[in-house]
Formats: structure tokens, sequence, C-alpha cells
């Protein structure tokens, strides 16, 4: 008899410091998909696809699409980037109760941060229908929030998108504030133009005491293929010749800055560097550098 059955557990909350600032990445569920090909290159082969991940050790087609949603806390403001699906995906909508974990409360959170408005980074916004974050001012980009309002040529696979939309970010619209690339959130806390996986799709650059930290969002849909060759087409980019640009410009930032970068759909804790690798990069994963202070 096995007295303590394993639960299976893994880690769900990963924290560290930037310069004066606290990072906090929550793994908010998962999924597994048996299509790595062509969900991660669809204008690439098969056989390319699978190259890539048999040298990272990666099974094929099976993979992991993880949901990593990334606060920032300032030591004045907490500021939560796109809070996950939350009530809208029940199977993987653990953001709330991991929150708890983390130290903080719904109640703390003083803006939330919208990168772009698909499902896995809006749906939190509502619980049951009523703000999630009661205290919260959200933060849409402005070409993002006006292309869902305008609600015209919506790619084929984005009608249940377009209808989240309308029912959990309009009715912030009033209330909502709506920033370009190059505004700041708060001091350090700047939006970066990484358009393309959705039509005003942003990054954010974070920066505190010289150190520095890129939340790249879906700019990375898959943190092995979409490095490899950043050329390729994700197939939930919503306009997949500008995400390339986008890509290979965020992607150069960090690796030439050699700073820290944060992908919402890479793996758990999603903390790492860009190295440049022939006409791609690799992801290298964050091992101890931030404990060190
Ligand atoms: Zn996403």
């Amino acid at each position: 008899m096995v007295a303590n059955k394993p639960k299976m557990t893994r880690p769900t909350v990963y924290q560290f410091k930037l310069g004066d600032f606290t990072i906090t990445n929550i793994l908010e569920g998962f999924i597994t998909r048996d299509d790595m090909h062509p969900v991660t290159a669809t204008n690439g082969t098969a056989a390319e696809v699978e190259a890539i991940a048999k040298a990272h050790k990666l099974p094929f087609p099976q993979m992991e699409h993880q949901f990593i949603p990334t606060l920032v806390d300032t030591g004045d403001k907490l500021i939560a980037f796109d809070p996950g699906f939350g009530d809208k995906n029940p199977g993987a909508g653990k953001y709330n109760g991991r929150l708890a974990d983390a130290g903080y409360d719904l109640n703390d959170v003083d803006y939330v941060v919208v990168t772009h408005c698909h499902p896995d980074h809006i749906g939190n916004l509502t619980a049951g229908g009523n703000p999630t974050f009661p205290n919260a001012e959200i933060v849409f980009g402005e070409d993002e929030f006006a292309f869902w309002k305008k609600g015209e040529n919506i790619p084929a696979h984005r009608p249940p998108t377009l209808e989240m939309f309308n029912n959990v970010c309009l009715p912030f619209e009033d209330k909502a504030r709506y920033v370009k690339p190059g505004d700041d959130i708060v001091s350090g806390v700047t939006a970066v133009d990484a358009y393309g996986h959705s039509a005003g799709h942003m990054a954010y650059h974070i920066e505190s005491n010289g150190q520095q930290l890129m939340i790249m969002s879906d700019t990375v849909a898959h943190f092995a293929i979409s490095t490899a060759n950043p050329e390729f087409h994700f197939g939930m980019d919503d306009d997949p010749v500008k995400a390339v640009e986008s890509r290979k410009r965020v992607l150069a930032t960090v690796a030439d800055n050699e700073m820290l970068a944060i992908g919402f759909h890479m793996p758990f804790p999603s903390v790492g560097y860009m190295d440049r690798h022939g006409d791609g990069y690799v992801w290298v994963p964050h091992s101890y550098q931030m404990n060190l202070g």
C-alpha cells in the first residue's frame, strides 16, 4: 500500500525580483494537442517541425499548450497582464486561486493590462458576469480594442473571439484606458508594438534598476518551433505576415540586449533568454540568475 499517493503536482506559481519590482508568473492551466504540425508552422512541413522537436527532445506531434499570465508588482502598483480564461474555461482557468498562492488578492490589482483580446487573455476580466478585479482599471491597446469593436475583417477562425470580446470587453469601454506602442502604464512598464498575432497585439517592456524584461505575450507561440524559425506562421496568428515581422523584431531586441523574456504559452515558469542560433534563436530557460540578487 502506498501511504501517500502522489498527486502529480507541478509548480504553478513562480516569483523573482527584477530590480525593485516583483514578477509573478502563474500557470493558469494547459491543454494538450496532437497537431504540433500544422499549428506551429502552417507554412512549414511536418518533417521540418518534427526535426526541431527532436532536437529539443520533444515528442511529435503531441504538445502541451500552457497559459501563463504575469503580474508586475512595482511596490506601489500591482499590474496583472492577461489574467487568463477564468470561468470561461473551467478546465484551465485556475488563475484566481493561484493568485492567492502568490500572496495577492483580486482586490489588490490596480491595473489589468490586456495584450490582445483573444479568449485565453480576456476571459477572466469578468467572473459570473461581474468584474473579476473590482479595484482595477482595465488597459487595452487602442488599435486592438478598435479592431474588435469595429468587427470587420474578422479572421475565419475568430467569430467566437469576437463574441467573447463583445460580452467581456465591450462593457468596460467607457471606464477603460487605452494605450499605444511607446506609452507607459506606470514608469518602467512600456507598451511595445508586436502587431500581427492580433490586429493590435502588444508586448510589454519592463525595466527596474537597470534590469530588463520583455513580456512577449503571444509573439512567440511555441518556445522551440517559433524561435528556431521565426518565419513559421502560427495557426492562431490573425495576420501571419505581420506576426513574423513583429516576432523577428521582438526576438532581436530580447537577444541583442540580453534581457529576460516571458511568453504566455511557453513552458512554465516561462522565464528565460533568447540566444541567436543560425537564422533563428534558441530559448535558454532561466535557472538561478535572478535568485542571486
Ligand atoms: Zn494566447
